[in-house]
């Protein structure tokens, strides 16, 4: 139903709204809350601006220009269209807005409306949703932090077996299971290799849960089509960066956004007819 798929398209725009707090404050709470720990097992006194009393979650404070910490107002809040409306830049202070927001909004627009397209008002297109937004709050949040927070990652893999067992995805509860256990243990096994070989780590523990996160949604079947669709997108955005002079210091790339844009790639051409595909 096109009346579905343009509903479910708005209500992407909205909850991608409230992803884009999720991505910008999440790392900051974490960090706020290891440096508390921090604090009372050392005894040592944080960094001035970690040390503030002042909540900060991801309902409170209200949002602020970063920069000259104007109040978003409503009106300036609206997604996407405020973005254009304002040509990306703070009404008061005119710095400029990062175009990740309204990018964050649109994507969460397009898996909304993908998803109600492929799955209609079902609880399998609410279980795959929710699956790549995730998959979009860890890559953005990877992408500027190197961090995959367990928070998101631990709670999705669970779901991923959870949806498996009471068939919201057409994955196998068995597959689901394998698919957790052999991502986990594949990486885990690249990363010690590599490590013994060159002496250099490869990836972060947060890398392996989620390749364990992904084989719980897609199934042990996938764990290969996805690590080489993910190494593929990673050589090619690496080159694209290194030739545009983008790569980051020292040349680390984060290798979660892979893993998240195979996942996307793999949601797109849909599970279902991938396994198919398979024979399974
Ligand atoms: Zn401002």
């Amino acid at each position: 139903m096109p009346s579905d798929i343009a509903i479910a398209s708005v209500l992407g725009l909205l909850v991608g709204s409230f992803l884009n707090v999720v991505i910008f404050r999440l790392p900051k709470m974490l960090e706020r809350q290891w440096a508390r720990e921090h604090q009372e097992w050392s005894g040592v006194e944080p960094a001035t601006e970690l040390a503030t009393s002042a909540p900060f979650n991801l309902l409170v404070p209200r949002s602020q220009c970063p920069k000259c910490a104007a109040p978003v107002r409503w009106q300036h809040n609206i997604p996407v269209l405020s973005y254009l409306i304002l040509r990306g830049r703070c009404s008061r202070c005119q710095a400029t807005i990062s175009p990740q927001y309204p990018l964050v909004e649109l994507a969460t627009a397009a898996i909304f409306g993908l998803c109600a397209a492929r799955w209609g008002q079902t609880v399998t297109a609410g279980a795959w949703c929710v699956f790549a937004v995730g998959l979009l709050v860890l890559a953005c949040i990877d992408w500027e932090t190197t961090l995959l927070p367990d928070v998101l990652v631990l709670p999705l893999l669970w779901l991923g077996l959870i949806a498996a067992n009471l068939q919201w995805t057409a994955t196998p509860p068995s597959d689901a299971l394998w698919g957790a256990i052999g991502g986990y243990l594949s990486l885990w096994s690249v990363y010690w290799a590599f490590k013994w070989a060159t002496g250099k780590e490869g990836m972060g523990y947060g890398d392996f849960k989620l390749f364990a996160c992904m084989g719980a949604w897609f199934g042990w079947q996938l764990l290969i089509p996805l690590i080489l669709l993910s190494s593929i997108v990673g050589t090619v955005a690496g080159l694209a960066l290194k030739l545009g002079g983008g790569l980051r210091e020292g040349g680390y790339l984060p290798f979660g956004p892979f893993l998240a844009g195979a996942g996307f790639l793999c949601l797109a051409v849909t599970p279902e007819s991938l396994r198919g595909g398979l024979g399974l």
